[in-house]
C-alpha cells in the first residue's frame, strides 16, 4: 500500500499531492505546524499538541481549519491509512490560498490543512540514544516569537545544516548573553554538578516543547530537582550530562558540543532514566 496524504479535505497519493502556488504557506511561510509521535499505532500526547496548535493559530489570527474532533479523526486516519506503527504525524495549517498580498487575505479565505504520516525505525532512535549525539552552537538569529510553532524555519534550516556539515545531529542557538535558548528542533537541558536538571524557562524565546512538559513530569515523579533557568555553553560543557527533548527524539543524550566532550563523551544515567520512563507519563490516543 502506498503512502497517502490529506490535503484540504482529500486523501491524495503522496507522490502527486500538491498545494496551490499562491498558498500563503508557500508565499509567506504564513502558517503553523505540529509534529506528533506515533507509537504502537497510537498518537502520543495528541491533546497537548492540538492545544499548542490552537494557541499558535490564535496568536497568528488564523482560524482552525476543522473542529478539533474532526482534526483528530484525520490524524488517526493518516496513521491508519499509512499503516504507521512507529513514526510521526505532521500537520500544517496555513492562512490559505489568495492573491499574493502581504496583508491578510479577504474574510472567508479558508485555511489550508495538510496532514501526513511517516514511519520511523524505533531501533535507530534507540541506537542513537545509546551512542549520544553531537551538537554545535550557532548565534540566535530567529524572530522574537519562536513560542509560536510557525513554519518559517530558515534560521533552523541553516543551523541544522551547519550541524550536519560539522558531523553533528543538532544545533543549539546561543543568545547575545551566551545562554543557550534551544535546539534547531528540540529543547536543551543539562544535569548540573549538583545533580539538578536545568532548562530554559518558557517564554517568547523558546518553543514550549510537549516533550519538555512530559519530561518535567517524569523528573518530578523520579524525585529529581528541576531548575528552570538559562544555562551557558560553558556550563553545559562542565555539566554531568546534557540532552535534548523533542517528539522525534524523546530524550536524546548530548555527548559533544562544538567538538568538546560532555561528561567524558558518553551518555549519562539521568537522560537514560528519563527516556525509559517517558512514555509512562505521555498520553496515548
Ligand atoms: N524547539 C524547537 C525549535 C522545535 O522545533 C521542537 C520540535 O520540533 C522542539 C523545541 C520540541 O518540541 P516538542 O517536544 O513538542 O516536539
Amino acid at each position: 500500500m502506498s503512502r497517502v496524504v490529506y490535503v484540504n479535505g482529500q486523501w491524495r497519493p503522496f507522490r502527486s499531492a500538491v498545494v496551490h502556488v499562491e498558498d500563503r504557506g508557500y508565499q509567506f511561510a504564513d502558517g503553523v505546524y505540529e509534529v506528533c509521535e506515533v507509537r504502537g499505532g497510537r498518537l502520543v500526547d495528541e491533546r497537548r499538541h492540538t492545544d499548542r496548535l490552537v494557541r499558535s493559530l490564535s496568536e497568528l489570527r488564523i482560524s482552525l481549519p476543522l473542529p478539533l474532533s474532526a482534526l483528530s479523526v484525520v490524524l488517526h486516519e493518516a496513521v491508519r491509512r499509512n499503516r504507521v506503527r512507529d513514526g510521526l504525524v505532521y500537520l500544517q495549517v496555513t492562512r490559505g490560498v489568495a492573491r499574493r498580498d502581504h496583508g491578510f487575505p479577504p474574510p472567508g479565505t479558508r485555511p489550508s490543512l495538510v496532514v501526513s504520516a511517516k514511519r520511523i525505525d524505533p531501533a535507530a532512535g534507540e541506537a542513537a540514544a545509546r551512542a549520544g549525539i553531537a551538537v554545535v552552537t550557532v548565534p540566535e538569529t530567529r524572530w522574537a516569537r519562536v513560542d509560536i510553532k510557525a513554519i518559517a524555519l530558515l534560521p533552523n534550516v541553516l543551523a541544522k545544516q551547519a550541524a550536519r556539515e560539522q558531523g553533528a545531529r543538532e544545533a543549539w542557538f546561543v543568545d547575545r548573553d551566551g545562554f543557550v535558548t534551544e535546539g534547531a528542533s528540540s529543547n536543551a537541558w543539562i544535569v548540573t554538578g549538583q545533580g539538578e536538571l536545568a532548562t530554559r524557562p518558557v517564554g517568547p524565546d523558546i518553543l514550549r516543547g510537549i516533550s519538555r512538559e512530559v519530561v518535567k513530569e517524569v523528573a518530578a515523579a523520579a524525585g529529581l530537582t528541576l531548575v528552570e533557568r538559562p544555562f551557558t555553553v560553558a556550563e553545559a560543557l562542565a555539566a554531568r550530562e546534557a540532552f535534548v527533548t523533542a517528539a522525534s527524539q524523546i530524550v536524546m543524550p548530548v555527548v559533544r558540543i562544538d567538538g568538546h566532550p560532555v561528561a567524558g563523551g558518553a551518555p549519562g544515567p539521568v537522560a537514560a532514566r528519563l527516556r525509559a520512563a517517558f512514555h509512562r507519563h505521555a498520553e496515548f490516543s
